[in-house]
């Protein structure tokens, strides 16, 4: 499919008076691909999965097995290692919980950095109050690119544990990942990777990259809500105990024990989002069709625009203007609150996101009360950035 066919694949793009959508990092407009397949499976009935054995059950089975094995695919990695969440936040505590607190003594470190989500940050501030861990935050430079150059020194006061973005969901900077995971390996750390913003943008190989974890959420990757995907080398995730605990990730109950399923099943409590599960390997697969490195320049393309289109207008003023970014474009308005810019945006029809962005530690070294963020998705075109940047022209015109 062409770039500019794209769109027309997004029914909301046919509603008459939809908004110009350009929060695509929030969550992003679903295909037909997933309608159809949501619409689909519910007609053709549903069994709850890894329970019973007639016919029908059994194919759903066979699909959210399958499902598994097409999220593996497209991380590189295989179906064992791969376990259903709830979503990015839900891996993030999962991995938290399970694997980092268990291990912890008081004074251990734990790193981040203030590029992170509150998803990325808090689970870990939890972590090291419950533990007596210390929280460190690794390197970054003036322009707010974590500094790769400086993290042998900094490893050289052992971490335990890195949780890091791949993309900032703020200001859209891309981290060298492999760098990052390969200096914290020579330093005995293992590293987790908050992909819930790259994953929709350039491609990932869990296994090129080492990492000892990786999570995401499909709903920012076309698929539905209440999904999400955590990556953990087999060995570590044999090593964890599951935090719930209930029906079907037990191989027998007791009346005062039970035993549980390896990995991936026992951390899968309860019934899992099957449907959504194999809707969503239906996305996986339509996507794999589509030339991502054509998306990807148009990306770039779309987002050199956009950037050169808000330092063009009096006024606007862009947050990182250097380094690598994907998707996303956050500035202010001189003299308008963030929130006010948006209302007016909105009174025009279009839709991005103010405020604090999840990032608050963040925005407290922007020295930035709230941000603007604009954020593209594959459906995004020239259009879409020129009502946004005549829209803030005529206001910044009304400026004195
Ligand atoms: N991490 C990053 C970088 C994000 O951008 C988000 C959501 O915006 C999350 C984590 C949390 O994702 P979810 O709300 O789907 O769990």
């Amino acid at each position: 499919m062409l770039v500019f066919e794209v769109k027309s694949e997004f029914p909301f793009f046919s509603l008459p008076n939809h908004p110009v959508y350009l929060d695509s990092a929030a969550t992003t407009q679903k295909p037909r691909v997933l309608i159809d397949a949501y619409s689909r499976l519910l007609c053709q009935g549903v069994a709850n999965v890894h329970r019973s054995a007639y016919r029908l059950a059994n194919q759903w089975t066979d699909a959210f097995e399958q499902a598994r094995q097409t999220v593996a695919d497209f991380l590189g990695a295989n179906a064992s290692s791969m376990v259903w969440t709830r979503g990015t936040t839900e891996s993030i505590n999962l991995v938290a919980r399970c694997f980092v607190e268990p291990m912890l003594k008081p004074g251990d470190r734990i790193a981040v950095s203030l590029l992170e989500h509150h998803a990325n940050l808090v689970p870990w501030q939890q972590v090291c109050q419950r533990t007596g861990a210390e929280l460190v935050f690794l390197p970054l430079n003036v322009e707010h690119q974590l500094d790769v150059s400086k993290l042998d020194e900094f490893f050289s006061t052992p971490v335990r544990f890195v949780a890091v973005t791949a993309m900032s969901n703020a200001l859209g900077i891309v981290n060298d990942i492999p760098a990052i995971v390969a200096a914290a390996h020579r330093h005995q750390a293992k590293v987790l990777v908050d992909a819930a913003q790259y994953v929709a943008h350039q491609p990932i190989h869990v296994r090129a990259w080492d990492c000892d974890f990786l999570a995401f959420s499909a709903h920012k990757l076309y698929g539905p809500t209440g999904l999400g995907v955590l990556y953990g080398k087999p060995q570590l995730l044999a090593s964890m105990l599951p935090w719930l605990t209930g029906g079907e990730m037990v191989t027998s109950v007791q009346q005062f024990s039970a035993e549980f399923q390896q990995a991936p099943l026992k951390f899968e409590a309860g019934t899992p989002a099957f449907i959504e599960a194999v809707a969503f390997a239906e996305v996986l697969r339509w996507l794999g069709t589509l030339d991502r490195q054509a998306f990807h320049a148009q990306e770039q393309k779309l987002l050199q625009m956009l950037d050169k289109g808000l330092d063009d207008i009096r006024h606007v003023h862009r947050l990182i203007k250097v380094g690598e970014r994907a998707a996303i474009s956050s500035f202010v308005v001189e003299a308008w609150h963030a929130s006010d810019v948006a209302s007016l945006l909105n009174e025009r029809n279009i839709a991005l996101r103010a405020g604090q962005l999840c990032a608050m530690p963040l925005l407290a070294r922007l020295q930035q009360p709230a941000l603007l963020r604009v954020s593209l998705g594959l459906y995004s075109d020239e259009n879409d950035i020129n009502a946004l940047l005549n829209t803030l022209n005529d206001l910044s015109a009304s400026t004195k």
